[in-house]
């Protein structure tokens, strides 16, 4: 059995702004890293890397310390910085999201420095933020066994070329349909996903919401539906992309392992993950959730796909 291996998150932690086809909410707990350590801290301990201003509400902070697997020695407040905030508003078809506005706040001045205690981690998720940064956070992580990045719109159209860079430096990458397309320009999932493993990284993850997900890896190709959720259940989808995330790297950090076999099995974590993030609104349901509930849903799952172990 091998030992428990370190897990870290860098990222945004934001304020968020909803709109789905039946309700709006307002000063919601998001951010890329939130959504992330949520999702992981049910299968490995997580340590965060974020930065927020003094107007973060203390309800969410309190919300993040409930996660009794998220370590945020590594979250710093900045004094006289804003929180970054985003909006996004969603259409009938919860595939379809549009960003209503983004003001990056303290994400415009120097990002967080990675704590000593953190040095030794072995498992890096560089969540969405400006991809410079993310590259920048790399070196911070001496003893880096396996990282893997996400990126955004934003990203791609406004630091293509930084974004370029960074994908040269990681060994894995996570994203969505639409920004595989527009980070490449190749609709089909597998070929974009097959494209960027020739830009750096040894595999890309390219998620399609509802309709599940493909794994390129050097070593092979997996695919997998996502959890058969009814429609009534999906209240929020917001967060599925880093909560997935989440629930991948927090599998592979618990195992230790960073082989192709190992990726394929994280998917149906990450899978199971977002499901119950898309339950609510904000990480209102990962909050609630139990290791119980997790596991048993992940047995459900696997039954689903009607394959073995
Ligand atoms: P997801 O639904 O998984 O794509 O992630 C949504 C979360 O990402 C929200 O909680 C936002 O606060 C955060 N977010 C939105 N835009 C950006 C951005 N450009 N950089 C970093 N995080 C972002």
């Amino acid at each position: 059995m091998l030992g428990r291996m370190s897990l870290a998150v860098t990222g945004t932690i934001g304020i968020d702004t909803v709109y789905t086809p039946r309700e709006r909410r307002e000063g919601v707990l998001g951010g890329s890293a939130a959504y992330f350590a949520a999702g992981a801290s049910f299968l490995s301990p997580v340590r965060l890397v974020a930065v927020v201003g003094d107007d973060w509400p203390s309800t969410h902070r309190d919300a993040l310390g409930r996660f009794t697997g998220i370590c945020t020695q590594g979250l710093e407040t900045r004094t006289g910085s804003r929180t970054f905030s985003w909006g996004g508003r969603y259409f009938e078809d919860v595939n379809q999201r549009e960003t209503l506005f983004t003001e990056v706040g303290v994400l415009q001045e120097a990002p967080p420095r990675v704590p000593d205690a953190y040095r030794d981690t072995q498992f890096v998720f560089l969540g969405n933020t400006h991809p410079a940064v993310q590259a920048d956070f790399i070196d911070q992580f001496p003893q880096r066994k396996l990282v893997v990045c996400d990126t955004m719109d934003l990203w791609i159209k406004t630091a293509h070329g930084e974004l370029l860079s960074l994908l040269k430096r990681v060994d894995g990458v996570v994203l969505n349909d639409t920004e595989a397309h527009e980070l490449t320009g190749i609709r089909n999932a597998v070929s974009a996903a097959r494209h960027i493993t020739t830009l750096g990284p040894t595999f890309a993850v390219v998620k399609k919401g509802e309709h599940g997900a493909v794994l390129v890896h050097r070593d092979g190709v997996a695919v997998l539906p996502a959890f058969p959720a009814p429609e009534d259940r999906v209240i929020d989808p917001t967060g599925a992309g880093d909560s997935f995330a989440g629930g991948m790297m927090g599998h592979l950090a618990r195992l230790g392992r960073t082989d192709f076999k190992a990726i394929r099995d994280a998917l149906s974590w990450g899978t199971v993950v977002a499901s119950f993030t898309i339950e609510s609104f904000g990480p209102e349901r990962l909050q609630a959730l139990t290791h119980a509930e997790l596991n048993e849903r992940h047995e459900h799952f696997r039954s689903a796909l009607g394959v073995g172990s």
